[in-house]
C-alpha cells in the first residue's frame, strides 16, 4: 500500500494516480515491521554534554589555615622575630601541604621562603663568625 500526498487515500501499489482523487504524489506508508531508510540509518552519536568535573570540596579544615599561617609566618618572619616564625612557618607549611585540602602551592610556598630565611641566617651567622668570607654572602650580582 502507499499512501497518497494529497487526499490521504491508501491505494494499491501499482496504482499510477490516486483512486481517490487522481493525484500522483504518493508516499510509502510508515509500518513497523517495515522501518524506512530513514529510520533504518545509524543515528549519529550526539557528542556527550560537557561533564563539568565534580571536585569534591572538603571542608575547610584547621590544616588549611596552618597552610595560611605558614605561609603568612614565612613572610612576616622576613622582617621581624624570624626565630620564631620560620619555624613556625616550616610545621605550618608542611602540616598544611599533606594535611590540608586545599591551597597545596600556597604551603609549597611558605616552606621554600621559610627554607630561604634559614639559609640566609645560616650564612650570615656564619660570615659573623669569621667562618666564611663576605664573598659566600653577597649575591651573585653586587
Ligand atoms: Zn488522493
Amino acid at each position: 500500500m502507499k499512501i497518497c500526498n494529497n487526499c490521504g487515500a491508501e491505494n494499491k501499489n501499482e496504482n499510477v494516480f490516486c483512486s481517490t482523487c487522481g493525484g500522483n504524489s504518493f508516499s510509502e506508508p510508515l509500518s513497523p515491521d517495515m522501518p524506512s531508510a530513514a529510520a533504518q540509518q545509524p543515528v549519529p552519536p550526539s557528542p556527550p554534554p560537557p561533564v563539568q568535573p565534580i571536585i569534591p570540596r572538603k571542608p575547610f579544615g584547621i590544616f588549611d589555615v596552618m597552610t595560611i599561617l605558614g605561609f603568612v609566618s614565612s613572610l612576616v618572619g622576613l622582617f621581624c622575630i624570624w626565630v620564631v616564625l620560620e619555624p613556625l612557618a616550616v610545621i605550618s607549611s608542611i602540616l598544611g601541604f599533606f594535611k590540608g585540602s586545599r591551597y597545596k602551592g600556597l604551603a609549597a610556598a611558605g616552606f621554600v621562603i621559610a627554607l630561604i630565611a634559614f639559609l640566609i641566617q645560616l650564612f650570615t651567622a656564619l660570615y659573623n663568625g669569621n667562618i666564611i668570607g663576605k664573598w659566600a654572602i653577597q649575591g651573585v650580582f653586587h
